[in-house]
């Protein structure tokens, strides 16, 4: 294309998949003028590597077969580029056919004769009809649209946004779920701090690219929401102390995440999900900016236990906690709940009926059952509930202390029918029949604040239904809990 392009790190486009491209064209080629051709060569060279298999070719000029070196586009651009290197034309020897040349990869950005307007960055110039096979999930920032939707002409870019389109495939973070893929864009609007986040903090954390995937995780699963809470878990895992970040960086992270103002934080993580074919299906593209605040409970988490616990490996027990909601099913494990309760606490909504589900349906049901991990209640239902859904904390203190003597009473009483009484409680009338069985039943008196209904069907200013949720996963964790472990007053920590 013999191109001239000018990089420069004030000229933020706006898109996440674009920008991520020009912080990794900046990185390696810094501010200036530069041939697109030679940027292509080196992309090509990034992106084509060596399979670790040999084939043949036919050598014209000295008539024989050589071996050369495989190559192909590497994950995850193999996903998506799906064209072939040219081999030259066939020669058939002794009934076989064989290439003339080693494959030679390429990718044409065929500019415009005439001048127009870029739909990326928006400038005047020679512009290329982008192909959806490279470019899959463009999406037009403001509108969350797809390009290629809604029949439009299909995307025109110039050649800067071209090749920082391909140059995107070396920065974003992704990984297999199954037989989607996953992929992950931290963006932030300041070009001149996403160049930093790459070269200070992902490029370190990035795993070594193999066929999984190169994100950092804590743990994945076949979902969009859970896999991103294990990514965003490992990321926060290395802002008080990290073996792979400078001390530079770690502050850095420190100050895009740990804010003092509940403001959004000013880096946003887009994950976008869909199934690898000839043409890529999107299936989701989710945005994901309240990452201070979830860094602010994941702060709080960590210190609730080591108060509570004198957890050695506090960041070790915040990811069992949250890893914990799945079930073996035959050969797989079915993580939907986790899930779940991963998508209510990225959008600071409401995990316990999935919780109260999980509990009762699932850990309550096992052969040998067991309750849920040490520091669970003081995270997702004390500390969340009094954080995010703003409960009172001392009538939180109340229910889970009732909560807990309910349980064993009826674990004594062998009455685990009544937990799930109250758990299918459908209206509140049938809540207060429910606990009016309880007292009389198990002799057990029911602190006041849960007997005072205020207008709304409130409890202490809370949805009674809210109220409902933890008081069942309350008592039917202690029931499970003294079943297991007897009474001893916590139980010991199992892997
Ligand atoms: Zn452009």
């Amino acid at each position: 294309m013999g191109e001239k392009v000018y990089l420069s790190a004030t000229d933020q486009t706006g898109n996440f998949w674009i920008d991520n491209g020009l912080a990794y064209l900046l990185e390696q080629f810094g501010e200036g003028e530069h041939s697109s051709d030679e940027i292509m060569q080196h992309l090509l060279s990034k992106l084509v590597q060596p399979t670790g298999n040999k084939g043949l070719y036919y050598d014209q000029r000295s008539g024989q077969l050589r071996e050369y070196e495989k190559c192909n586009w590497l994950e995850p651009a193999n996903l998506f580029i799906k064209v072939a290197g040219d081999s030259g034309k066939k020669e058939e020897i002794g009934n076989k056919k064989y290439p003339t040349q080693p494959p030679q990869f390429n990718l044409e950005i065929s500019l415009s004769k005439k001048e127009e307007q870029c739909d990326i960055c928006g400038q005047l110039g020679l512009i290329t009809s982008a192909k959806m096979w490279i470019y899959p999930f463009v999406v037009d920032p403001a509108k969350f649209a797809n390009f290629y939707s809604g029949g439009k002409r299909g995307l025109k870019l110039c050649a800067r946004c071209a090749l920082a389109g391909v140059a995107g495939y070396l920065s974003w973070w992704w990984c297999r779920q199954g037989d989607n893929a996953l992929h992950f864009f931290l963006f932030h609007a300041d070009l001149p701090e996403l160049l930093r986040l790459h070269r200070d903090v992902m490029s370190p954390l990035s795993l070594r690219r193999g066929r999984g995937g190169n994100v950092p995780h804590t743990f994945l699963g076949k979902y969009l929401h859970e896999t991103v809470l294990g990514v965003l878990l490992a990321l926060f895992s290395h802002i008080p102390s990290s073996e792979v970040l400078s001390d530079e960086a770690r502050q850095y992270l420190a100050s895009l995440f740990a804010g003092t103002t509940p403001a959004t934080s000013p880096v946003v993580l887009y994950a976008v999900t869909g199934v690898p074919a000839q043409a890529f299906d999107m299936k989701q593209l989710k945005e994901f900016s309240r990452l201070q605040q979830l860094f602010r409970l994941y702060e709080q988490w960590t210190k609730i236990v080591v108060d509570r616990y004198g957890a050695a490996n506090p960041h070790q027990q915040i990811v069992r906690i949250l890893e914990q909601f799945w079930v073996q099913r035959q050969r797989e494990r079915e993580t939907i709940w986790r899930d779940r309760i991963a998508q209510a606490v990225l959008e600071l909504s409401d995990p316990l009926p999935t919780i109260e589900e999980f509990l009762f349906d699932i850990r309550a049901k096992e052969e040998s059952p067991r309750p849920l991990r040490q520091g669970t209640e003081e995270i997702l239902l004390d500390n969340y509930s009094k954080e995010v859904s703003q409960m009172d904390e001392d009538f939180i203190k109340a229910l889970s202390s009732f909560g807990r003597r309910l349980g064993e009473a009826a674990q004594a009483g062998n009455e685990r029918g009544l937990l799930y009484s109250l758990r299918n409680a459908k209206n509140v009338e049938e809540f207060y029949r429910v606990l009016n069985d309880i007292q009389f039943r198990l002799s057990l008196t029911v602190p006041e604040s849960l007997l005072k209904l205020e207008k709304g069907e409130r409890i202490a200013g809370a949805p009674w239904k809210r109220v409902k949720h933890m008081l069942a996963i309350y008592s039917m964790n202690a029931y499970l809990r003294k079943e297991r472990y007897g009474e001893k007053p916590e139980e010991t920590e199992e892997d």
